[in-house]
């Protein structure tokens, strides 16, 4: 299936969280396709240098803003979007105990408040979603048709709950309302631009690296992720984006690797004299994951490009270069 560019020049796009890690990568791609796009963005787990090379291109406006208190009065929002990217959410599990009342709003209230403004304007509201939405999963790999296992009052269950709150808001709102939405469901993305102390695997593991320090694996490391570099889930973002897909559609890649075969790979890549350390996991945390990409490469054509050794050695390399 080939899809057609659908935004473009002329095309005003709201995206919100957009000074965020993937986010931000959206938005260079839009602003490069000529479209307008405004971000909305409150900075809780952002940050302005993301998004400081925009600042000053007539086709980009910041607005700073919690999505969840709704849309501020403000020029930028007052006009028709023909696109809404509901991208706003912390996302690292270590942002599930510090922010959990925050991720609860942003992924239930602030989604309402968004898919309301979709349907005034007819706009195509795309949302951010996750592969928390499988919980710990007793299907592998993950198909969109599994409905997943999750724990509803567990540690991680204001992320993958307010998640799974959206999703079915979304489908709620195309059904009964109309709206042209799409659902796209992210498993593990890393690359430039992620914070260093944000408690993720590859971000710790990469400055633990750098800087000699013991590598620390949760568990046995046994547990294994799907790792996906970030241009390769904005290209499939951006092939929903102009699709007519409502989705859910899985994004990722299935290169699966254990955390601690992830250790070594990057103790190895940073040429680095680490060792690995086990210590205590979190509870709740996901035994295995990896996307089934079918329906991704049937209705997208998305086929996800940069190894895992590729897109961590440039990772490797943001974060060398920032640690000066
Ligand atoms: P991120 O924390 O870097 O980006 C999130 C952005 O949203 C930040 O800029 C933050 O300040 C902003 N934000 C949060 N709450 C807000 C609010 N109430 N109002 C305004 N702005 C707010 O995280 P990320 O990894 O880039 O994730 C981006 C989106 O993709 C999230 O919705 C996340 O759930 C989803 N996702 C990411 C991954 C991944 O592997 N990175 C996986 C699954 C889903
Ligand atoms: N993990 C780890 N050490 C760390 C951070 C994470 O071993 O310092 C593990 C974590 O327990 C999980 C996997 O790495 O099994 C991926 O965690 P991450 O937070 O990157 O993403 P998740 O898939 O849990 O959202």
């Amino acid at each position: 299936m080939k899809v057609e560019q659908r935004f473009g020049p002329g095309h005003r796009i709201l995206v919100t969280g957009g000074a965020g890690f993937v986010p931000s990568h959206l938005v260079d791609s839009l602003i490069g396709r000529g479209c307008t796009v405004v971000v909305l963005d409150n900075f809780v787990t952002g940050a302005k240098e993301n998004i400081a090379h925009l600042l000053d291109i007539p086709t980009f406006t910041l607005v700073e803003a919690d999505v969840s208190d709704g849309l501020p009065a403000h020029p930028a929002l007052a006009e028709r979007f023909d696109a809404i990217l509901h991208m706003a959410s912390p996302a690292s599990p270590t942002d599930f105990e510090k922010l959990p009342v925050e991720i609860l709003r942003v992924g239930s209230v602030a989604t309402l408040h968004l898919l309301e403004r979709a349907t005034v304007d007819g706009a195509r509201f795309l949302l951010a979603s996750t592969s928390e939405a499988y919980g710990d999963p007793k299907e592998h790999p993950q198909r969109e048709t599994y409905w997943g296992n999750v724990n509803p009052v567990g540690i991680r269950s204001v992320y993958d709950e307010a998640k799974r709150f959206s999703e079915a808001a979304t489908m709620a709102y195309r059904r009964s309302r109309g709206v042209d939405t799409a659902i796209v469901r992210i498993f593990n993305t890393y690359g430039p631009r992620m914070r260093p102390d944000d408690g993720r695997a590859i971000p710790t593991f990469v400055s633990q690296a750098l800087r000699g320090e013991p590598i620390t694996v949760h568990g046995t490391g046994d547990q294994t992720r799907s790792i996906c570099y970030v241009a390769d889930l904005v290209r499939g973002i951006l092939l929903l984006l102009d699709s007519t897909e409502s989705g859910p559609v899985n994004c990722g890649t299935e290169h699966e690797m254990s955390m601690r075969e992830l250790a070594e790979t990057i103790i190895s890549l940073c040429e680095s004299k680490s060792e690995v350390t086990y210590v205590t996991r979190a509870a709740d945390d996901p035994e295995m994951r990896r996307p089934d990409l079918t329906l991704a490469r049937a209705a997208l054509g998305y086929e996800p490009a940069v190894t895992p050794e590729v897109g961590l050695q440039r990772t490797i390399e943001h974060f060398r270069g920032r640690m000066g």
